[in-house]
This record gives C-alpha cells, sequence and structure tokens, in this order.
C-alpha cells in the first residue's frame, strides 16, 4: 500500500516571495531567491530578510565577492 503519488508535490504553506520584502523574486533556498541567499550566506542580510547592522560596509565586500576577478579597465 502506498499513499505516494509520483509526479506531484505536495504544496505546502511554503512561502511564495523572497523573504526580502522589497523582493518580487519567487524563492530559491531558505525562502530566500538566489541572489538574496547568497547575501543571507554572506551575512548582508538576516534569516527574516532584514539587512544587518554594517549593511553598507558588508555591501562592498559582498560586490568584491561577487565579482573577485573584476577587471580594472
Ligand atoms: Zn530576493
Amino acid at each position: 500500500m502506498s499513499d505516494k503519488k509520483p509526479g506531484k508535490k505536495p504544496e505546502g504553506p511554503a512561502a511564495i516571495h523572497c523573504k526580502v520584502k522589497a523582493c518580487k523574486h519567487s524563492p530559491s533556498k531558505f525562502e530566500f531567491c538566489a541572489e538574496h541567499f547568497d547575501q543571507f550566506k554572506f551575512g548582508l542580510i538576516n534569516k527574516h530578510g532584514e539587512p544587518c547592522m554594517d549593511f553598507e560596509k558588508k555591501q562592498e565586500q559582498y560586490e568584491h565577492f561577487k565579482h573577485p576577478h573584476k577587471k580594472h579597465a
């Protein structure tokens, strides 16, 4: 006996939007879109999608992290 119906995923009460309020992307991981998940991993935003205290400072570091081989013109 099996209740499994292959091919159909159960649709839970998962978020339909990225946790970051201003963001309209659909979530990819941990209710963040791919971009904001990276920011969360980096510590730019907390798990609620809110910017951390030194957000601006970290944002610079994040840009370097995202583009580590940026060439100078
Ligand atoms: Zn997002």
